[in-house]
């Protein structure tokens, strides 16, 4: 089709030129006085070409050909002796005319484009040439049009300035598409531009439904009838139809222009293709900003809302509503989390941190965040807070919420939270300060004993950056041989003599002197360095009973404390092993102390290490007895062969009667056990008196001998020492 065009374009545009130079030949041949005939031939020659016709002076037709006929559709004798403007289409003004006046009354070739009309009314162009004739007397007395018809060639302009049209409003919106943040403005520009891109803009609307809403481009927003007088093509996400465009007249009007359907086609699926890149966009930002578990926000989530929210309480303060700017941030940790997770099993876990989330989500207000920061961890942002003991009834709530039973798979699980909170803008005034201080307060809850909250203090933080400082030092103390070994004699009051000696470890520290385990020890098992430090004290102890032994001393044998995290390791007892191999000690020279706390948490894993302690032919002895609420008969399951009962018990045994009542009780139950009783802190006679009266036969105490490095426990050791008579 546009070939077509192009090519008779082409041949017309061939037509004009030779009809311009004609005209040119006709015009200066008039000048020479060529002869009328000679005029003549030339015109038949144009005649076969293009629309001809001779006027007088006065613009009346003398003569017009047949081309001219059959194209303006009037015949010969219609137009013989009218004015041209008979063919007057009225597109072009009358300044137009006026100017073609001139210039032929003055003898000059008029050239230019205009748009006539056949008698049935159509409009139709042609390029004109209007050569002014002189007579012999050189006057001017008739006019010679020759016009070439150009419809064709100024339909197919029109058709490309209307295509250039359509492009120009596909460019803008494909414009918009790509810098499109929001939904609504990209809608309202493909709704304006669709329709200015349209044949008749004033009478077109454009409408998109999409998602079950409508947005249309007309004020009114009437709904004009779809079918076949409407443009419409379907507006596809992920090869899903979410709704359409439609673009339609008011008035019963065709589309005729290809380009329009072209047009709303591709909006269509360019915005289609917009949708879906939003929303893979929002899929991986929500995945980003999402535990993949619960699907609650993470922390990164948080932290985002956190300074957003932080900048906007800022502006707040600064307008001295300090009340409206308050905020409060709870950290969540779980209690016993851990053990069921290694209990039941991971996927019981999960179930149970979704249950949590749940439940969590449920008990907080819609505009609170409950966000999971990993673990058994959860953080809530309560955004809007009047005073202290609101955040206090929430804390309390969610404590009471957590401690209720969980049902996962007809199983009742119970957990609990420990909660610390911190406060905007008191205790922390950006992000990473306001987190940690949640953070710290929680670590607190948990100490204070689980299941409770604790708002933070400056205090508790100078306590966490002290003991921050005493971590980095504990770890160089390892290096920097800064930890030593005191013992202390377990005397036997059978032969007088010394039965055993505890293994006590100090840290020698090069700033404040020597310092006790209770003060080092309980940070040395939190952070694990317990482990090393527990293998170092054994080697340690075993090298000193080699060292003893080689300067011909007969050494007993030495009780060392085990912490929880040890005997925990993989291979606890090979590792024992290993070490009394290498150091060449005999293990039945070794007693290895547990607390009792310990045997009421691990209850399985623990009787099979103590056994192949004990199997290695190593004594095991139950420390701080009285202290961990054991179920005593649940003592038979454990290889133990010595009982050491608390010192607190034998502190008050003289005066307290229940202390009296138990220590007793204690000892005739390990002796029905087959166990011996250590009695712990003897510091008087009269508590010796007691604990002989009840068959007691192992005592430790300052009474006897205060913890000692190995330099002074020696004399004791090489003079055979006999403590009691
Ligand atoms: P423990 O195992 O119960 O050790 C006995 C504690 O009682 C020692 O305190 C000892 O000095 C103290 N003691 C002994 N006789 C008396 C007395 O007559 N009166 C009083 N008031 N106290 C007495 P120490 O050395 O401060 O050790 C404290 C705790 O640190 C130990 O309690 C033990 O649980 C832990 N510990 C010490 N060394 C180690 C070690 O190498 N590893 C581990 N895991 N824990 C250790
Ligand atoms: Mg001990
Ligand atoms: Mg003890």
């Amino acid at each position: 089709m546009d070939q077509q065009i192009f090519g008779k374009i082409q041949k017309l545009e061939a037509v004009e030129r030779r009809v311009q130079a004609h005209a040119q030949i006709i015009s200066s041949g008039e000048q020479k006085n060529i002869a009328n005939v000679e005029l003549v031939a030339y015109i038949e020659a144009i005649e076969r070409l293009a629309l001809v016709s001779i006027t007088d002076r006065k613009g009346r037709i003398l003569h017009v050909n047949n081309i001219f006929c059959r194209v303006s559709g009037y015949s010969f004798s219609e137009l013989l002796g009218q004015d041209h403007r008979i063919l007057n289409s009225g597109t072009h003004p009358k300044a137009f005319f006026v100017h073609m006046w001139r210039e032929i009354a003055y003898g000059r070739i008029w050239h230019q484009e205009i748009c006539n009309r056949t008698k049935l009314g159509e409009l139709y162009w042609v390029d004109s040439t209007i050569v002014p004739i002189k007579n012999g007397n050189d006057h001017i007395d008739r006019f010679l049009s020759v016009r070439v018809d150009i419809t064709a060639r100024k339909e197919r302009e029109a058709y490309l300035e209307k295509r250039l049209k359509a492009r120009d409003h596909l460019f803008e919106i494909r414009r918009e598409i790509l810098r499109a943040q929001n939904i609504e403005s990209l809608i309202a520009t493909i709704l304006s531009r669709t329709v200015l891109a349209m044949q008749f803009p004033q009478a077109a609307v454009s409408t998109i439904y999409l998602d079950g809403k409508r947005y249309s481009s007309d004020v009114t927003d009437q709904v004009l009838p779809s079918g076949p007088s409407a443009l419409q093509n379907e507006i596809c996400v992920k090869r899903k139809v979410r709704g359409w465009i439609q673009v339609a007249y008011r008035e019963p009007r065709p589309f005729l222009l290809p380009e329009e359907r072209d047009l709303v086609q591709s909006v269509a699926e360019d915005f289609g293709a917009w949708l879906d890149r939003q929303e893979t966009e929002a899929y991986v930002r929500y995945q980003a900003d999402h535990d993949g578990l619960t699907q609650l926000p993470n922390r990164r989530y948080l932290k985002r809302k956190l300074k957003k929210l932080i900048e906007a309480r800022r502006r707040v303060m600064a307008e001295r509503r300090q009340e409206e700017s308050r905020f409060a941030i709870m950290f969540i940790d779980l209690d016993h989390f851990k053990a069921i997770n290694d209990t039941l099993g991971h996927e019981m876990g999960d179930l149970l941190l979704k249950e949590v989330a749940a439940r969590l989500l449920a008990c907080m207000r819609h505009e609170d965040i409950v966000v999971r920061q990993g673990g058994d961890e959860f953080i809530v942002l309560i955004q809007r807070v009047q005073t202290l003991v609101d955040v206090e009834i929430i804390a309390q709530k969610l404590v009471e919420q957590m401690m209720q039973p969980f049902c996962i798979e007809n199983k009742m699980l119970r957990v609990g939270a420990s909660v610390g909170i911190a406060m905007f803008p008191e205790d922390g005034q950006d992000v990473k300060m306001l987190l940690r201080c949640g953070d710290l307060a929680m670590y607190q809850a948990k100490h204070a004993g689980r299941n409770g909250y604790r708002f933070f203090s400056r205090e508790l933080d100078k306590l966490m950056a002290e003991r921050h400082r005493t971590e980095v030092a504990l770890r160089r103390a390892l290096d920097n041989s800064e930890l030593v070994l005191h013992f202390q004699p377990i005397v036997d009051d059978i032969n007088a003599g010394i039965a055993s000696m505890e293994v006590l470890l100090r840290w020698q520290h090069p700033e404040d002197g020597l310092v006790p385990p209770a003060r080092f020890i309980p940070l040395a098992e939190e952070t694990g360095l317990i482990v090393p430090i527990g293998a170092w004290v054994i080697r340690t102890a075993c090298l000193q009973i080699k060292t003893w032994q080689q300067q011909g001393l007969i050494v007993p044998r030495l009780t060392i404390n085990l912490s929880v995290r040890q005997l925990g390791m993989k291979d606890f007892a090979g590792d024992v092993m290993a070490i009394l191999q290498e150091t060449g000690v005999a293990a039945n020279l070794i007693t290895l102390e547990v607390t009792e706390s310990m045997l009421v948490e691990n209850v399985s894993e623990l009787a099979a290490v103590l056994c192949s302690l004990s199997a290695l032919g190593c004594r095991v002895a139950i420390d701080d007895f009285g202290t961990g609420y054991s179920c005593m008969s649940s003592l038979k399951h454990y290889p133990i062969d010595f009982l050491k009962i608390d010192q607190h018990f034998v502190r008050d045994i003289c005066t307290d009667e229940n202390d009296a009542a138990i220590v007793t009780a204690i000892i005739a139950m390990a002796h029905g056990l087959g166990m011996e009783v250590v009695a712990e802190g003897v510091e008087s006679i009269e508590q010796l008196d007691f604990l002989r009266k009840k068959h007691c036969r192992f005592y430790q105490g300052y009474l006897f001998c205060k913890p000692l490095p190995a330099a002074e426990i020696i004399h004791l050791l090489q003079k055979q020492t006999l403590f009691l008579n």
